[in-house]
Parts: structure tokens; C-alpha cells; sequence
């Protein structure tokens, strides 16, 4: 398998890479809690996991993975143990600043992959801010599971949408980490929205590679140059929004 994961390369390969025009990764989630039977993890895993085989994946260019950004704004979390939630500011801050310090390596196309809910209008907000305020990079951000709407709806059989902590993340964490899920307590809860009993492997299993194959796609649209209307300020016309969200 080759080698995508910035924090595994030395500097002459991440060179290499940007001078390759190399679109990076940024995955990016929560530490928050998921019920009784999913680790707090399971966002920034979510979001990892699709980012990684995604990079994998794809060989007419190089594409990287930089360091998962674990943390997210989940202070609806707050109150069940084990979120960990950055203050708005210091979240666009963390955001921003990682993308500013891979463009000064030479990196011009950089995407934020989301896993989080709550991060959904922070990202949105930063990027454009980054962009036409701070001439900072070239980025865009999306979030995968509204990028699989529709798969998502059809492989559902109760949900019907991602849920917290319901059938469809259960079912993406039996698929990714089951070592880290407790079946036997698999069901509803406070803070839970969804039903966690309906999750399955074989659910989580066509998810992923659903999403994976779009954030492919997603990723040779905007290495081509076909999202650059997404990215100027008189854009709405964002082909993956209007078709996914
Ligand atoms: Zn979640």
C-alpha cells in the first residue's frame, strides 16, 4: 500500500509531493461521546478512515493525508463524559492555521474532510473567510456523509440519515473498529438520536465505500480544476452541494 500519510513522510517526499501538485487531506471531527457503545472517536475515525482510502485509491496524482485535527465544536456534547470540545475561536484558529502552514509548503489544493455535525458551518465559514479575507489557500470542505445522502437513505432501514451514535454510525464503527464497540449495549440513550440496535457490518460496510467513491471523485473534480466556481466569492455554484446536501 503506498504511502499517504503526511506525518509518516520525511521532508524531501512531502516536497516531492507538493511539487507533484498533490491535493492534502485534513481530517477532521470530534472527541465526543456516543452513547453507551461507541467510542468517543468515532467522527474523527469516520472521516480518517475515509480520507486515507480515498488517498489510496487514487494514483494519477499524489494525494495526501495530514494529521487527523481530533478535536471539533461539540459543546452539546458537553454534558456526557468523555467530549472534548474546542471554543469556537480557538477551533477556526486550529482549522486555519494547519491549512496555512501545508499551502506555505507549496500544497495549493487542500480539502477538509468532515465527520462532525457541529463543524459543519464553522468549516464553511472559515474556509471563505481564509480565502477572501486572509489570501490564504485554495480549500474546500465537505463533510462525508452528506456527500452519500442518497446511499445513505437507501441502505438505511430505520434512520434514514447519520444519526448520532444510531444505525448508521454503529454500522460504520462495526465496520471500522468493532474491537471498540459494545454490542451488548447497543441501544438508545440520552444523547443518542437514531436507533443503534439496526446497525450492522455489512451496513457500515457499503457506506464507506459508497463515501469513499464519491471523495474520490470529489478529489479528481477539484485537482482538474472543475469545483474552481465553488471557490470564488460570487459562487453558490458548488456541484457536490447541489447534488448532495
Ligand atoms: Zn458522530
Amino acid at each position: 500500500m503506498k504511502k499517504v500519510l503526511w506525518q509518516e513522510m520525511r521532508r524531501t517526499e512531502i516536497e516531492e509531493a507538493a511539487k507533484a501538485d498533490a491535493v492534502v487531506i485534513i481530517p477532521v471531527g470530534s472527541i465526543e461521546q456516543h452513547g453507551n457503545h461507541l467510542p468517543v472517536n468515532t467522527d474523527i475515525n469516520c472521516s480518517f478512515s475515509v480520507a486515507k482510502s480515498a488517498a489510496e485509491t487514487i494514483d494519477d496524482f499524489p494525494v495526501l493525508v495530514a494529521p487527523s485535527i481530533w478535536g471539533g465544536f461539540s459543546p452539546h456534547h458537553m454534558k456526557y463524559p468523555g467530549t472534548i470540545s474546542f471554543r469556537l475561536h480557538t477551533y477556526i484558529d486550529v482549522l486555519a492555521d494547519v491549512a496555512t502552514s501545508i499551502a506555505a509548503h507549496g500544497f495549493k489544493k487542500i480539502v477538509f474532510l468532515n465527520g462532525h455535525g457541529g463543524n459543519n458551518g464553522i468549516i464553511n465559514s472559515m474556509r471563505w473567510k481564509l480565502m477572501n479575507e486572509d489570501n490564504g489557500p485554495s480549500c474546500i470542505g465537505y463533510t462525508y456523509f452528506t456527500l452519500v445522502d442518497e446511499e445513505l437513505k437507501a441502505i438505511s432501514e430505520v434512520d434514514f440519515t447519520i444519526g448520532h451514535a444510531a444505525e448508521m454510525e454503529t454500522s460504520l464503527q462495526l465496520y471500522l473498529q468493532p474491537e471498540l464497540v459494545d454490542k451488548g449495549v447497543a441501544t438508545w440513550a440520552p444523547g443518542v438520536s437514531g436507533d443503534p440496535t439496526k446497525g450492522t457490518y455489512e451496513k457500515g460496510k457499503r457506506l464507506f465505500e459508497a463515501a469513499v467513491n464519491t471523495v474520490v471523485t470529489l478529489i479528481q473534480d477539484y485537482h482538474s480544476g472543475k469545483l474552481e466556481d465553488a471557490l470564488t466569492p460570487k459562487g453558490n455554484f458548488d456541484p457536490y452541494i447541489r447534488k448532495h446536501v
